[in-house]
């Protein structure tokens, strides 16, 4: 038997997932002696041992890598042979140009869990107990590589005993960088926004629980960012907190102590159920059973509440069941509205003390705010619809290498990206760059990844859009840099986010149902209703919503009643006094209306199927205005009812979709009092039929059979179910988002992935 030397090189996300202590014990096993390190680039191995041996150890490193990592790439090289005495983790060298993915923050796992609630151990009831499986990772990391020192644990210094579990490889928290136990690590404690004396450790756990109880509220600090919290079954608490945060109708978040609580409230289905209880733990939107304690207010005009479990061991003991203690809670994000979730404790005081009657508040640090990410299910699959905590900052990898590329994203749901090799960083939810605390937030974090992953982009891509603020950082930055600007259509970056995503060659032409809200067109026109035929490289617009005028832009997106009016003029309908859009605007507002519409004042065009829901929304008489975005089109799909099968025609008048005939059926509907219910989901299913109708006028004259839904319409899931029945009843493929939301946040991939196939 022949002795040999290897150097193996894996990178992937494996540091501060225990890779070290696993490929000590592994190597110990297959008698190998050698070295294992952290570099910036991932873990260097060097062994040393019979060759059969070491090829056991390689093969069994991806099978039994520890459950956070994720290996990407093995590299192994012969070298000249040598002896070591025993096998040793090595300190960590950086090399500073080297990079490497580093782990989401992830939920508390199932040994940290039962170590909680266990009177024997050390750290019973300690609520920043974690191990290398879990807790805290991204939104506490400074920089690679990834130890303690460069994370916010830096200014607590671990006890001896934290040390010793620390430097033991077969411990479960060797070099688990966030440890920390009472003696020596983070503490917990309650403020009454009246500067009163603080309490601490459980009292300051049981003072918030008191508060809950009795309707107050609070704001917690949780791991990426504040929650703003209160009882979900106490109408009034959640009326009182809508009012202070000056939120009336957008659905809050609600997070219960276990899966059954849950069932309680929701139907959850078993995929549903994998994914609430997964390490990522994302809230997961859920069809409401009837009649629960939840209070109506918490979701008004939805037929879904979002669920998440408790996933730090702060939250758990804070949702922990007990006497009168609510079922559910209220946390939704600790910002006020359309700023960035605040992280900070100061920030916190300053900004949250008008809405909030008390802080629950602790001592470590979070370096990166991030939101909780938002998932619905669609045909037994996760289906994302925000991605941030436990998903940012997970690359998507790439089938060729690219070279450096920022793209900076949309506006709206702003997300950016950053390439560099074979990965994509897209970064976690960044939000509304119309408030200027996000555009802040956003530099901060494009500084910061591009710090952390070392790159320094030569190209920069970019929406087409000249007055988004993405738009002009970019071209800003392109003018001070150098650096070679790509303007990338809106629509297209999302057929291109949704092709790459789904492994489909950059190259290959397929077809994009593009339905959106919003995005500037190629021929200055607001788009959004576009079937687009195209790949990574370009597009042609093949057919489109007929354009209708949107006067006075804004007002007329937060008025579905004004949208409703203005699309009947478009197609000569005459505006009948029963119609519930005219009843529910002034006359004054009415003759402002066609004043602008007759005279062309202060109008521009959209082809948006956005708008064209909240048209509709309006017309059946059910959302006049909003007050957040899509909310009229949300109300209009928890309405539909789900066993009407019928739909309107439509015509197609070149490249136009005129749906002249779809607002005369339902305008007939209205008239023989057809409910509401029934005209909703009869819209519903036109569009399916008329998505699939698009699909098939395209495959006549190209054969295309690929389909990619994209846009924020496609938020709408009965739309989704019944357009993926009739697509696949018909023989297409159709592509639809897995791993980024359809909304916005998909553009800067998009946009990055048509800045690498144009350079
Ligand atoms: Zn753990
Ligand atoms: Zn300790
Ligand atoms: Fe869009």
């Amino acid at each position: 038997m022949s002795h040999t030397n290897r150097s193996i090189h894996i990178n992937g996300i494996v540091q501060g997932v225990g890779f070290r202590p696993f490929i000590y014990n592994l190597a110990i096993q297959h008698q190998l002696t050698g070295s294992v390190k952290n570099s910036a680039s991932g873990v260097d191995i060097e062994v040393s041992g019979l060759v059969n041996d070491i090829d056991a150890f390689i093969a069994a490193i991806p099978r039994l890598a520890p459950p956070l990592s994720e290996i990407d790439e093995i590299k192994i090289i012969e070298v000249a042979s040598h002896a070591f005495d025993s096998f040793q983790i090595l300190q960590s060298v950086d090399k500073s140009t080297d990079f490497l993915p580093v782990s989401p923050d992830m939920s508390i796992c199932s040994d940290c869990n039962s170590e909680l609630f266990d009177p024997n151990n050390r750290r019973f009831r300690y609520p920043f107990i974690n191990c290398t499986n879990c807790g805290p990772r991204f939104s506490i990391i400074k920089d690679i590589p990834y130890d303690r020192n460069s994370t916010t644990m830096a200014g607590f210094k671990m006890c001896s005993a934290c040390s010793s579990e620390y430097t033991n490889p077969g411990d479960r928290r060797f070099h688990a960088e966030p440890i920390a136990c009472p003696d020596c690590g983070p503490k917990v404690w309650f403020e009454l926004t009246e500067g009163n004396d603080r309490l601490v450790e459980e009292e300051a756990i049981q003072t918030a629980r008191e508060m809950l109880k009795e309707g107050k509220i609070l704001a917690i600090k949780g791991l990426g960012g504040f929650h703003l919290v209160c009882d979900a079954s106490n109408e009034h608490a959640v009326h009182e907190l809508r009012i202070r945060k000056n939120r009336p109708a957008k659905p809050f978040a609600l997070m219960a102590f276990d899966t059954e609580t849950i069932k309680s409230f929701v139907h959850v289905t078993p995929p549903a159920e994998s994914l609430l209880t997964s390490r990522q733990a994302p809230i997961v939107l859920l069809e409401t059973k009837p009649n629960t304690e939840i209070a109506k207010n918490v979701s008004p005009g939805n037929s879904k509440l979002g669920f998440m479990l408790p996933y730090t061991p702060l939250h758990l003991l804070l949702l922990e069941p007990g006497e009168g203690f609510p079922n559910a809670l209220v946390m939704t994000s600790g910002n006020l509205s359309e700023e960035p979730v605040i992280h900070q404790n100061q920030e916190a005081r300053e900004k949250l003390s008008a809405i909030v009657d008390g802080f629950l508040m602790h001592n470590r640090p979070i370096h990166r705010r991030i939101d909780d990410s938002v998932f619905a299910i669609i045909n037994n699959h996760p289906y994302p619809f925000r991605r941030a905590r436990g998903y940012a900052p997970n690359p998507i990898r790439l089938s060729e290498p690219v070279p450096d590329i920022l793209a900076a994203g949309s506006q709206m749901k702003n997300t950016f990206c950053l390439t560099r090799e074979k990965y994509a960083f897209v970064s976690q939810y960044i939000g509304e760059m119309d408030n200027w605390d996000t555009y802040q937030h956003y530099q901060n974090a494009i500084d910061g990844y591009e710090h952390l992953y070392r790159i320094s982009p030569q190209v920069i891509a970019y929406d087409m859009h000249p007055d988004y603020e993405a738009t002009r950082y970019a071209l800003n930055r392109a003018k001070n840099h150098g650096l070679t600007a790509i303007p990338v259509q809106h629509h297209h970056a999302h057929l291109a986010a949704c092709l790459v995503e789904n492994g489909i060659e950059p190259t290959q032409n397929i077809t994009g149902l593009i339905f959106d809200g919003t995005g500037y067109g190629t021929d200055g026109t607001i788009w959004g209703g576009e079937v687009l035929i195209g790949n990574c490289k370009s597009f042609t617009r093949r057919f489109h919503l007929k354009a209708v005028p949107l006067p006075g832009g804004e007002v007329t997106v937060l008025k579905p009643a004004r949208m409703a009016l203005s699309t009947l003029w478009a197609y000569q309908l005459p505006w009948m006094e029963n119609l519930p859009p005219l009843k529910a605007l002034s006359e004054l507002e009415v003759d402002t209306l066609r004043h602008q519409l007759v005279n062309n004042i202060n109008v521009i065009h959209t082809s948006s199927m956005g708008r064209f829901f909240d048209a509709v929304s309006a017309l059946i008489g059910l959302r006049m205005e909003i007050s957040y975005e899509a909310q009229a089109a949300i109300e209009l799909e928890s309405l539909a009812d789900r066993e009407e099968w019928g739909y309107y025609p439509w015509q197609i008048d070149g490249q136009e979709i005129n749906v002249m005939e779809i607002l005369k059926s339902i305008i007939d509907d209205l008239h023989n009092e057809i409910r509401s219910e029934v005209i909703s989901a009869r819209f519903h299913n036109t569009i399916a039929h008329l998505a699939l109708d698009l699909a098939q006028k395209v495959r006549n004259d190209t054969g295309i059979e690929t389909v990619a839904l994209s846009g924020g319409v496609w938020q709408n899931l009965f739309l989704l179910e019944r357009s993926l029945y009739l697509l696949r009843e018909n023989g297409f493929t159709p592509l639809v988002h897995q791993i980024l939301p359809t909304n916005d946040e998909c553009i800067s991939f998009g946009q990055a992935v048509i800045a690498a196939n144009q350079v």
